[in-house]
């Protein structure tokens, strides 16, 4: 009887056999992953609840033959080819390459219990290693060897094996394994008959549960059955559909050419490979051609000559000043010599002036290269060479306050200050430069992680698409009146400054988004265009301007709750998420962000733009699965000035296109297409972090940091909490004695631009 069996399993399963059991399992599933980590439609409920759905499949009797000649011919078992085809799956779907599957065992391993009634069913987890296998060939090699271990060590009950191995505990999934796969060699006995008297046939059973997220069964006859059952907590029923055609189509590719790189093998429908790549993918709108980015302002000067172009508290510009201010900067920086790709640096602080210098430089021929007066001066001097900046335009205040640190080495000033005369009489048109939409219109510093800024080089070409694409993704009356509140040194700037002029709107200049808060009269604006952080500050302290229309947020995550109470202060009828890296000019892809949305998504590319999502191998990824998004289009930029190797490793060769010298991008950024086909941000794959909409590398940090002589080794890291919001953190290994900190803040500060100065230091002593 059982109880039989009982007794006698407890005496022998003990001591030293259960301890050699114990020891192979403990090997065998060291270190494996708490979760396998599927793209679910629905976050995880803390409380996993069984409520399930299934699908069932039928494959064609040719895929069932396939399948078991290839098993006859490599000696597997139908569960193990099966085994290596879902792994595989679950390799594309989580990216996780080590895995583990359960699959149950009947555990009738003595003839003296075969007749015996009761249940000895056990669990075996099967831990795979799908990018140890080259091949799908090797991989089945691979699962046949691990399923024969496994059934050698099958006696020790799944119970023991948890509390002997006490993986961290959550009750939102099962331990060890979230994922079944059962299969039977017999296919369906339909019509057969069993015991006499009785015709039997098989019914699905749909119980409405499931143990799992996720449970294969697999049985192959004449063809091959099967069902996937699902928890309906994290998936719908398209995505398990989708799931099942992919199984298929990789286990039929994978038949046919056992031997070709797993990496290589087809699951894609081609139709959802046509979705993600070009439906989705790309904008594909062309527009008119792209002129130069100041070209588009120049329409509007004589459209809208005696309409105010700029606002700086209670100071006003018109479009027809602008043009003179602009004009008499490109004449005289034409007499020093400025031409197309000459870099010409401003050090100049934010105020009226500030949009006609940057058009004046460009109508010279000239790109403009931001330099900050707050940065300390070796940032300063180091951006002037690494950028080949030969001529600034400056003003007086910003000049003076750098002075004192900074030698320019001889390098002209013009300044603007000393222009003004002139540019009141001037009727001058503008010098005839010779810049075409090819040549360099701007340069932007983003951090880099070796320790030194990176200069990201930007075409007129590129930053017109950015603007044309504006002109129609925002009525006239939203780019009215726009609020410009970053510094010239960000890209986000380009968007503020440029747009409303080339609408014939106007560009409030602010110091800052929080001077809004401050200021005693807001000023009257359609749009504002910040950084997510900024915004929820405005909200917090009920700034916002009364009339408000639009709200752009770009820069980093955007939380749904923010949207919210955004939406809440009741005038704003429109919020949109943009999204976009320095290197792709701007915005990358926008999406409109409407009223009650819970997770805003980043949207769609724009115009001329093509966004990829892909695995490390560039190879596409499925709808909802997660990847790097990659980049190309009319945004792209030329890459980092003066440093070839490092562009190439960020600007990859494209495979998708036949076009020669095609480049992807490749962001960092870790997204996912939705069901509906807009990409959702789910973070970054490094250690690039976004700071109050600051873009830090903090290994940029940690070499500065590294550099002080009384650092041994150091770590930044980027936290949170409710008192502060987020901040750095420094962890420091100090060689011999712990560092003043004010030493160590100096050190940096005389090197770094403020936001990148931890907030909290963390000594260590070994
Ligand atoms: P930057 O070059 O300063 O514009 O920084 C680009 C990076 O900021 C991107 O690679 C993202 O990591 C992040 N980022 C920009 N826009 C968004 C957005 N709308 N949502 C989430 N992250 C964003
Ligand atoms: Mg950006």
């Amino acid at each position: 009887q059982y109880a039989d069996y009982a007794v006698w399993q407890r005496g022998w399963l003990r001591d030293e056999v259960l301890e050699g059991e114990m020891a192979y399992w403990r090997a065998r599933l060291a270190a494996l992953p708490p979760l396998l980590e599927l793209p679910t439609d629905r976050p995880r409920p803390p409380v996993q609840s069984f409520r399930g759905g299934v699908v069932d499949f039928a494959w064609r009797s040719e895929t069932a033959e396939r399948l078991e000649a290839f098993s006859k011919s490599r000696g597997t078992t139908l569960f193990m080819t099966v085994l290596a085809a879902f792994e595989a799956l679950l390799y594309r779907l989580t990216g996780q390459g080590s895995l583990a599957v359960g699959s149950p065992i009947a555990g009738r391993r003595h003839s003296e219990v075969e007749d015996l009634i009761g249940f000895f069913v056990n669990t075996l987890v099967l831990r795979g290693d799908v990018t140890g296998a080259k091949t799908f060939e090797e991989l089945a090699f691979q699962a046949r060897d691990r399923v024969l271990e496994a059934h050698a060590h099958q006696d020790v009950p799944f119970e023991r094996l948890v509390e002997e191995l006490q993986p961290e505990r959550s009750l939102s999934h099962s331990p060890l394994f979230q994922v079944m796969l059962t299969t039977a060699e017999e296919g369906p006995s339909e019509g057969r008959q069993l015991m006499p008297e009785l015709v039997t046939e098989p019914l699905t059973a749909d119980s409405g549960t499931a143990k799992f997220d996720l449970m294969l069964a697999v049985s192959a006859g004449s063809e091959v059955q099967g069902s996937l059952e699902y928890c309906r907590d994290l998936f719908d029923r398209t995505t398990i559909l989708r799931w099942c055609g992919q199984l298929q189509r990789l286990l039929i590719s994978a038949l046919a050419e056992p031997k070709r790189p797993l990496s290589e093998l087809s699951f894609f429908d081609p139709a959802e490979l046509d979705q993600i790549l070009v439906e989705w993918g790309s904008a594909g709108q062309s527009v008119a051609p792209a002129p130069c980015l100041h070209e588009l302002i120049e329409a509007q000067m004589e459209l809208s000559s005696r309409r105010t172009a700029v606002v700086c508290g209670q100071e006003r510009q018109t479009y027809s000043a602008l043009g003179r201010q602009a004009r008499a900067l490109a004449h005289r920086l034409s007499e020093f010599g400025v031409g197309a790709e000459t870099r010409v640096g401003v050090l100049v602080g934010r105020g009226l002036r500030l949009p006609g210098i940057l058009l004046g430089i460009l109508q010279s021929g000239g790109a403009y290269v931001g330099l900050d007066p707050t940065y300390p001066a070796a940032r300063l001097r180091l951006m002037l060479e690494d950028s080949g900046t030969g001529i600034l335009v400056a003003d007086r205040e910003s000049l003076a306050k750098v002075s004192p640190t900074l030698d320019l080495g001889g390098r002209p000033v013009v300044l603007m200050e000393d222009l003004v005369g002139e540019a009141k009489a001037s009727r001058r048109q503008r010098p005839v430069a010779r810049v075409n939409p090819e040549n360099l219109a701007y340069l932007v510093y983003t951090s880099g992680s070796t320790g030194a800024p990176k200069g990201v080089a930007v075409t007129h070409r590129s930053a017109s698409r950015l603007v044309q694409w504006s002109l129609q993704a925002f009525r006239q009356e939203e780019l009215s009146s726009v609020l410009a509140s970053t510094s010239i040194c960000f890209d986000i700037s380009v968007f503020e400054l440029f747009v409303p002029l080339a609408a014939g709107g106007r560009v409030v200049m602010v110091e800052d988004v929080l001077a809004l808060a401050e200021a005693s009269k807001v000023p009257r604006l359609s749009l504002i265009n910040t950084v997510p952080s900024a915004m929820a500050e405005l909200v917090a302290r009920e700034a916002l301007p009364r009339r408000l229309k639009t709200v752009n947020l770009a820069g980093e995550a955007l939380p749904g709750s923010l949207v919210a109470s955004i939406y809440a202060t009741g005038a704003v009828e429109r919020v949109v998420n943009l999204y976009g890296p320095s290197e792709d000019t701007v915005y990358s892809t926008a999406g409109e962000v409407p009223r009650g949305t819970a997770v805003p998504t980043i949207g769609r590319p724009l115009w001329d733009m093509r966004a990829i999502v892909a695995d490390r191998e560039l190879r596409p990824v499925g709808v909802g699965v997660a990847g790097e998004l990659y980049l190309s289009g009319e945004g792209q930029s030329r890459g980092y000035l003066g440093r070839p190797g490092r562009t190439a490793e960020s600007f990859v060769p494209d495979p998708f296109t036949e076009e020669a010298g095609s480049r992807l991008y490749r962001t960092g950024d870790r997204v996912r297409w939705s069901v509906r086909g807009e990409l959702e941000f789910l973070g970054r794959l490094d250690h690039q972090v976004k700071l109050r909409g600051f873009r830090i590398e903090l290994g940029e940090i940690e070499t500065a940091l590294e550099e002080h002589s009384a650092v041994e080794r150091a770590l930044v890291a980027m936290r949170q909490d409710l008192a502060r919001g987020a901040y750095l953190v420094a962890y420091v290994l100090a060689s011999g004695g712990i560092p003043p900190e004010d030493g160590l803040r100096a050190a940096l500060g005389s090197r770094l631009p403020e936001y990148m100065i931890p907030a909290a230091f963390v000594f260590l002593d070994e």
